[in-house]
């Protein structure tokens, strides 16, 4: 999973993979350019730590580690009810994509689920 310093970059990843978010905690939904702005806006205000950083997963939901640890998943996607977002650093390192297609595949498959490309 990438890690990104600041949560412009996540979010400019983030569009590349979808187009529409939901904030976690809240019913608040976000298009491509109210998400820029909120975090641009953001970045300006709270300052990240050191050891912080954001990730984003496969479909596109951006995730906050403080602690190189546990993530906390602050925007989601239309499809992360379908995805399995894990919620330490140390699962989502075990995640492997598809060289091909770039879909998560399943660790020790031998095929991808999605492309059925012939893995390592
Ligand atoms: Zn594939």
């Amino acid at each position: 999973m990438k890690k990104f310093n600041t949560l412009l970059e996540a979010v400019e990843f983030a569009v590349t993979r979808c187009n529409s978010w939901s904030f976690a905690t809240s019913n608040d939904n976000y298009d491509v350019k109210g998400l820029l702005v909120l975090a641009e806006t953001s970045d300006s205000e709270n300052p990240m730590d050191e050891d912080s950083f954001y990730v984003v997963s496969p479909a596109g939901a951006i995730g906050l580690c403080e602690d190189g640890e546990d993530i906390y998943w602050l925007f989601l996607t239309g499809s992360s009810t379908d995805e399995d977002l894990p919620t330490t650093l140390q699962t989502a390192s075990q995640i492997k994509f598809c060289s091909k297609c770039g879909k998560e595949i399943i660790l020790g498959a031998g095929f991808c689920g999605a492309c059925g490309a012939k893995l390592n």
